[in-house]
């Protein structure tokens, strides 16, 4: 394998695309093992809306192997969905955040949390039922937990997918769409899924403060929604002005470096706890305006 350094001097881990190298086999075993050892961690990125509120916290897998450095999730949760080991790979998600979410709630701290789940998961048969029993086992009502989907879930026998996102919003469980612009023929797709959110994806907010082609398919994706009765969550805000522009679009909540990168849970806490009731202030808009 090729390795580089990140910013903070961590080696990251980059494969190549192929699938079934000998190394890639060798990623999926050690995947494996470190999940039987508890060494993939969530952290958590905070979504939030204009008036600083906390809407919720979106738990990502991070994974450093032991010789390879980070593990970027798109990496390994490809060999994951393509190997069979996704269902234990998601299910360990849901367990440590459930976990969290009851531990956050008897410190009072009653935040929502989403789980991204991919297509292979809600195609695994009792899928819904058993989010409901580990939601009652955890004692963690059903309207704390997310789970975001992409359009993907739909490819492969659109009925049964469609019966398992219903059966899991029945059970209270809010669903969200995930990479809103990235897949195919939005708009049925849209229709047919039991999702109270839209999240756009980060390829059309990045530039949005300077593309007004960008610009205009971000307004008409947060009308689109709005019309539709669904949350807007913009992903992947990096700056001031891209904020100022997405609360002038009507966009309901945003997430990214801006407000916080994914943290690991005690510093999430801490986060938490440290915005209290007052939520996130934007640094810039705390001071006065400058000339
Ligand atoms: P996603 O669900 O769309 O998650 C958002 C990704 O954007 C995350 O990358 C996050 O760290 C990154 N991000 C957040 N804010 C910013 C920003 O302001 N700028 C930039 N440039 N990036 C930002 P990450 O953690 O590498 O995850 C990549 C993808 O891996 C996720 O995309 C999701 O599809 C998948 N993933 C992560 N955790 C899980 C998991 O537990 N289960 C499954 N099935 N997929 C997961
Ligand atoms: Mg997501
Ligand atoms: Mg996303
Ligand atoms: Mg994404």
């Amino acid at each position: 394998y090729q390795a580089k350094r990140d910013r903070t001097g961590v080696e990251v881990y980059e494969s190549k695309r192929d699938s079934n190298t000998p190394d890639r086999l060798g990623l999926l075993g050690d995947l494996r093992r470190a999940l039987d050892a508890h060494e993939v961690e969530l952290h958590y990125q905070p979504k939030v809306r204009f008036d600083g509120q906390v809407a919720g916290l979106e738990a990502l897998v991070r994974w450093v192997h032991p010789e390879r450095g980070k593990v970027p999730p798109d990496e390994f949760i490809a060999i994951a969905e393509s190997s069979g080991l996704m269902p234990h790979l998601t299910e360990y998600v849901l367990e440590t955040a459930l976990g969290q979410v009851a531990r956050w709630r008897a410190q009072g701290l009653f935040v929502p949390v989403a789980v991204n789940v991919s297509p292979r998961d809600v195609h695994t048969p009792g899928f819904a039922g058993s989010v409901a029993a580990r939601l009652a086992r955890h004692g963690v009502p059903a309207g704390a937990l997310q789970l975001e989907i992409t359009e993907h879930v739909l490819l492969e026998d659109p009925t049964r997918a469609a019966d398992t996102l219903n059966a899991l919003t029945g059970h209270g469980v809010k669903m969200s769409l995930d990479d809103f612009g990235t897949g195919y023929s939005s708009l049925v797709h849209l229709r047919k899924l039991p999702v109270s959110e839209l999240k756009i994806d980060r390829s059309f907010v990045a530039r949005l403060a300077v593309d007004a082609e960008d610009a205009e398919i971000v307004r008409c994706t947060v009308d689109l929604a709005h019309s539709l009765g669904l949350l807007v969550v913009a992903e992947g805000v990096e700056d001031d002005e891209t904020w100022e522009h997405l609360r002038d679009l009507g966009c309901d909540a945003v997430q990214g470096w801006l407000v916080a990168s994914a943290m690991p849970a005690d510093e999430t806490t801490a986060w938490l706890l440290a915005r209290g009731s007052r939520g996130w202030q934007r640094p810039a808009a705390a001071l006065p305006a400058a000339a």
